[in-house]
């Protein structure tokens, strides 16, 4: 068996030790005679499993009481959709920060929850369209909006960003302040690709949320942290199986839950704390993993990343080469010395190494000598 460096911007890689454990527990889950995948989630049994993930959870990000954690399916994507669902309520103008593909996406959602309601031409006129409230567009997303240049509307409900472009390759240095023109706006964060990369201080959001398969486990289940004070704020035409409340009033289980994914998240949360020591330890390795690729990048004319340094991501590095001809060769020969799904996204091109948690030092040492390498022969 030979398990090859996966840089898959995701479904990513998963630590071996955690699906070591996963197939030592497949067939008999610690003498349950079933394994997790088989049992029922009322039962004792997976009710353990579930509360113990939450609690790992809790522990790994210092979750105050004052947040809920919801186990939910759908995907970072469903959350673009939750987001105004939930929190447009009480009325106002939903606020998005513009920085590339996945903001993009959220704002997109709520424009179609917008059209959807003048559709439908609800009672709730005081809903308005999203106001983009900073943007970098204009030159090309290589940083993000500085604090001074965003502007909320005087009716922001939330401000909603994306921590980490995982396609552009552009994370915030800092968190936005938020003080509205009527006190605090919650600040609402798809963290799908950096969090439990590093630590966090949650009680400066309201929501965050974030597909699993990068960071927390395999593809099937969103984490989603909300403060408690926010579960009232859904329109009434939230479907319940869209409700952050529905959730959180029946622990994440109003209908069937993913439950293997939830096993399994439960796991990497152990690793975490266990094998690895904690988010601290965490981002000690994120940051050499990273600083060393973009240490191979910035010296050498053969590679570049564009993005301005203070907003480079560590956990998704994009480059090109100064010879773009030589793209699918590069692959080829990577594939071939055993570095896998380095493609870039195929709306901007180029390569892309993902370097979650679960992507060692090791591995992106190998990318490194391979880069060398390859630029000695070819460049
Ligand atoms: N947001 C970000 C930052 C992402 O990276 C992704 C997936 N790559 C998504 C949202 C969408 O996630 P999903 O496919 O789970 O809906």
């Amino acid at each position: 068996m030979t398990r090859l460096h996966n840089f898959c911007a995701g479904p990513a890689a998963m630590p071996t030790a955690v699906l070591e454990r996963a197939r030592e527990e497949m067939l008999d889950y610690r003498g349950q005679g079933a394994s997790v995948m088989e049992m029922s989630h009322r039962s004792p049994t997976f009710e353990a499993i579930a509360a113990q993930a939450e609690q790992d959870f809790r522990d790994l990000l210092a979750i105050p009481d004052n947040y809920r954690v919801l186990f939910m399916q759908g995907g970072a994507t469903m959350q673009f959709a939750c987001v105004p669902l939930n929190l447009l309520g009480p009325g106002g103008s939903p606020n998005y920060l513009d920085t590339g593909i996945w903001s993009g996406k959220a704002i997109k959602e709520a424009e179609h929850l917008d059209l959807a309601n003048k559709h439908l031409n609800l009672a709730n006129k005081h809903l308005a369209g999203p106001h983009i409230a900073g943007s970098t567009r204009g030159n090309g997303y290589v940083h993000v909006p500085r604090p001074d240049e965003i502007a909320l509307s005087a009716d922001a409900a939330y401000l909603h960003y994306c921590h980490n472009e995982t396609i552009g390759g552009l994370a915030y240095d800092y968190v936005p302040q938020v003080d509205g023109a009527n006190g605090e706006v919650p600040l609402v964060c798809d963290m799908s690709s950096s969090i439990l990369s590093t630590p966090l201080d949650v009680s400066r959001y309201g929501v965050i949320y974030a597909g699993a398969q990068k960071n927390i486990g395999p593809a099937g289940i969103t984490v989603v942290i909300v403060r408690d004070d926010l579960l009232e704020r859904a329109l009434p035409q939230t479907p319940s199986l869209l409700g952050w409340k529905v959730y959180a009033d029946n622990d994440s289980m109003i209908n069937t839950p993913p439950t293997y994914a939830w096993y399994l998240a439960g796991l990497v949360f152990q690793w975490l704390k266990h094998d690895i020591g904690g988010l601290n330890e965490m981002e000690t390795i994120n940051r050499r993993k990273c600083e060393a690729l973009y240490a191979a990048i910035d010296t050498s004319d053969f590679y570049a990343n564009p993005i301005d340094p203070v907003n480079r991501s560590i956990m998704n590095v994009p480059f090109t080469l100064a010879d773009e001809s030589l793209n699918s060769v590069f692959l080829s020969e990577a594939e071939s010395a055993g570095l896998l799904n380095l493609k870039g996204h195929r709306s901007v091109g180029g390569m892309r190494a993902s370097l979650y948690n679960a992507v060692s030092e090791a591995d992106v040492q190998a990318l490194i000598t391979f880069m060398q390498d390859f630029e000695r022969r070819r460049g």
